[in-house]
């Protein structure tokens, strides 16, 4: 059986030695999340998502959920229970607002704590991941009596959210929907259509479920202009507000699939459901950016949690394995041979995911503060300044912690060789529920185009100006303090110049065909990716630096650690900054049906 202990010792470095969450005690929520809160909180949810939640990963895999003929579903054995302990504990309510039920607490502590659920177990964290991201949506874009009516619930887990936006012709391109609305007399909407593939679309584990459905109001326009997005509850709330008559939506199967099969993936059914239109007509794209922006972080998140899962079980796993002896003579003399961790390739493996996962948190982590810096700042400089981050940063996230934890997700089970590829290990498991990652919540191909197309040229190049400039001032900053850090500066700086040769080179090519910024637009971003992470490597090994040599070996081992970095990975963005400048040319040439 597969383990998870909670990484809380590298989660507490991170908020409190590097991040400092203390600094930012001006903000709403943050002066009440105190060290010894946040502590306890790492501790108390650290100790329920190892003894609860990862033994349910297994049985969830095994299990699956099951559609009745009247359209119901049962979760695996235990969800249920487990979800009713989750929302007791109140782990998916740490940075909800307080007016609806929320305990206004810093994001980053969120999200240490969704890692924690998502390591343990993807599909069962997908249920109030998406009531978090519909949570969201409802939160900036509903009118006050739809907050009033439907936020109270959904924090405290009563009920959960849903998003709806796949057809069956219409994946990436959401401009080909044809579910249709029909306005009522009432102000209310007749909803029809077809939504397939939605995560957690019927379930057993909530009251009701509020589906936040894309669909066409009849007379819209075409394409991405004329969608609008409406509640559309699974039951209609009754004058006291208390779910009361079956809406027309009803799941109308469940999805085979190769893995999160604890998650309900569904075939959602919408004959003449009531429904209620969020925000204005015909905007309904802009609304639900909200809830795909927060599921796209979350996703990235999903990216790191399965490598830190999967590298921990690799690492015990080389720690016990006997085979071969070590290049530089015998380790364990005692034994018949050596621990595989000897191995160099075996620890290739190992510290290829380590020093991912740990940038990757760092990433995740500081991204959080700032999005409550976006939300929250009293001044507007900071705001934007945050929001522009935010904005550039998300489809980095998304794409490249999914790629990565995917990547490292392999080579962990690699690390198991043959065991590996049994189910009896559950390593397969964690290869089978992180794929999907890198698909959902826009394939991590259209995050890159969205990077090249969108964010970069946005607002005059102002979105990575700003990010750039943030890196350049902590180089500058933090030049001279010791010889290591020195080192890396000039590490960052180079690859900081390798990505602004990259935008130059897309600014000059992309216009002029823009097969060239397509073809350059996965590597750009894992270009852009490196950048981020070599900043995160930086400010943590400054930290680090300042702490080491004690009695406490983690520091130390963060320096090995970021040593790794910087002499293995980093260096990859020069291949990256090779392949956006080679262009589209030869990739375009072959005809369609030469392949
Ligand atoms: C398990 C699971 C759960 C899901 N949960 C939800 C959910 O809760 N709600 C929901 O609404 N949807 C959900 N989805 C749908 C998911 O978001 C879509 O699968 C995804 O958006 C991609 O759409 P598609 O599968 O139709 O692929 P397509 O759009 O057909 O794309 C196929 C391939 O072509 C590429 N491609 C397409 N257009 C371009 C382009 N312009 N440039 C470059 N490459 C391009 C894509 O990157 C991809 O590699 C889920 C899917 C799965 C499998």
């Amino acid at each position: 059986m597969p383990i998870y202990d909670a990484p809380t010792r590298d989660m507490q470095f991170l908020l409190h030695d590097c991040f400092d969450l203390q600094k930012y005690s001006n903000l709403p929520g943050f002066a009440d999340a105190t060290p010894d809160v946040i502590d306890a909180f790492l501790e108390e949810s650290g100790k329920w998502h190892r003894d609860v939640l990862t033994p349910l990963n297994r049985v969830g895999d095994q299990e699956g959920c099951v559609r009745h003929d009247d359209g119901s579903v049962t979760t695996p054995t235990g969800f249920k229970d487990a979800y009713q302990q989750f929302c007791e504990n109140g782990f998916g309510t740490i940075a909800m607002d307080p007016e609806y039920g929320g305990q206004g607490l810093p994001l980053a502590l969120q999200y240490a704590v969704s890692e924690m659920t998502s390591a343990s177990n993807q599909a069962f964290a997908m249920y109030p991941g998406l009531s978090g991201g519909a949570w969201r949506a409802i939160y900036q874009n509903g009118s006050d009596e739809q907050k009033q009516t439907y936020l109270p619930k959904m924090t405290t887990g009563e009920w959960t959210g849903t998003m709806n936006l796949t057809e069956p012709q219409c994946g990436t391109d959401l401009g080909l929907i044809r579910s249709k609305a029909v306005p009522q007399a009432d102000g209310t909407y007749k909803i029809s259509g077809q939504k397939i593939w939605i995560s957690a679309g019927e379930h057993d584990m909530s009251d009701n479920i509020i589906h936040l459905v894309l669909a066409r109001i009849e007379g819209a326009p075409d394409g991405i202009k004329g969608i609008s997005l409406f509640i559309v509850p699974k039951f209609v709330l009754d004058a006291d507000g208390n779910p009361g008559e079956r809406n027309g939506v009803s799941c109308g199967g469940l999805e085979e699939k190769m893995g999160i099969h604890g998650n309900a993936t569904c075939v959602m059914n919408y004959d003449e459901a009531t429904g209620y239109l969020i925000g204005e007509e015909n905007k309904g794209m802009r609304a639900m950016f909200v809830m795909m922006n927060e599921a796209r972080l979350g996703v990235g998140m999903q990216g790191l949690a399965a490598a830190e899962v999967a590298n921990q079980n690799a690492a015990a796993f080389a720690r016990d394995r006997l085979q071969s002896r070590s290049l530089t003579g015998p380790k364990a003399p005692e034994q018949p041979a050596d621990p595989i961790i000897v191995h160099p390739d075996v620890r290739r493996m190992l510290m290829d995911s380590r020093a991912f996962v740990e940038g990757a948190r760092a990433l995740t982590y500081w991204t959080a503060i700032h999005s409550d810096l976006a939300d929250k700042a009293e001044d507007e400089g900071t705001r934007q300044k945050s929001d522009d981050y935010m904005a550039l940063l998300t489809p980095i996230i998304k794409a490249y912690q999914t790629h990565k934890g995917f990547e490292a997700t392999c080579d962990a089970m690699q690390v198991f060789g043959g065991s590996g590829y049994t189910e009896e290990w559950g390593m397969s498991q964690f290869l089978r529920d992180t794929k999907i990652a890198m698909i959902y919540e826009g394939t991590n191909g259209i995050q890159a185009l969205d990077l090249v197309g969108r964010k970069l040229m946005a607002d005059g190049g102002r979105y990575w100006q700003t990010f750039l400039q943030e890196v350049t001032e902590w180089c500058a900053d933090n030049k001279g303090t010791s010889d290591v850090l020195d080192g890396y500066i000039g590490q960052i700086e180079a690859t900081k110049g390798e990505l602004q040769e990259a935008i130059q080179w897309l600014a000059a090519n992309g216009m002029q065909n823009p097969n060239n910024a397509g073809a350059g637009s996965h590597d750009f971003l894992h270009l852009f990716g490196l950048v981020a992470m070599g900043y995160m490597w930086g400010m943590m090994t400054k930290t680090a630096l300042e702490k080491a040599g004690g009695d406490d070996p983690y520091y130390d081992n963060k320096l090995i650690t970021a040593q790794y970095f910087f002499s293995r990975l980093l260096p990859m963005s020069t291949t990256h900054l090779v392949r956006v400048k080679a262009g589209a040319e030869a990739m375009m040439a072959l005809p369609a049906e030469a392949f």
